[in-house]
């Protein structure tokens, strides 16, 4: 029944990790990255672009930096993991704060929670994540076969009288 209902997609051993923080988190954000260098510098990184450019200077970690957040950066990295490129997201949001780009960071939350990416929103979670056994290991996740959904839906969606 659940035939091709779910695929394997894999988390490489060698993982690209998002690193994105509101302005009031970027602090944190930075000392995050400094106590786990050594675990960090195995990986490919990337953020926002404020993000990004902060943690890389404060660190020297090479941080590939896409738009700033507001400007349409986290909807960059919510399209890498729909493209299968980013593998975790450690997001230090700031949850007192309002952020004009609100809807953008909903997105990326939920397009983490679609593709099953491990996301951390606040420090604890961050350290769970970094000390875990897979950070150093290919870790398997099942995906909906979305090919499948797609030719489900447009076979079973209304199209009466659209049609010459
Ligand atoms: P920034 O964006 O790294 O460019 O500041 C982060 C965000 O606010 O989402």
């Amino acid at each position: 029944m659940f035939e091709n209902e779910y695929f394997d997609a894999t988390i490489p051993e060698q993982k690209c990790i998002a690193l994105i923080a509101h302005d009031n988190k970027k602090k944190e954000l930075i000392e995050w990255c400094l106590k786990n260098k050594k675990v960090l510098e195995h990986h490919f990184l990337c953020g926002t672009g404020t993000s990004a450019k902060m943690v890389a200077d404060h660190t020297g970690l090479p941080v590939r930096g896409y738009n700033s957040g507001p400007l349409g950066g986290d909807q960059q990295i919510g399209s890498r993991i729909v493209d299968g490129k980013v593998d975790i997201v450690i997001f230090f949001s700031d949850p007192l704060s309002a952020q004009p780009h609100d809807p953008d960071v909903k997105a990326l939350l939920r397009i983490a929670q679609v593709y099953d990416i491990p996301i951390a929103n606040n420090r604890s979670t961050a350290d769970f994540l970094i000390t875990s056994p897979y950070m150093d290991k290919e870790y398997t996740r099942k995906l909906l076969n979305f090919r499948k959904k797609v030719e489900e839906r447009a076979k079973t969606i209304g199209t009466e009288g659209a049609d010459a």
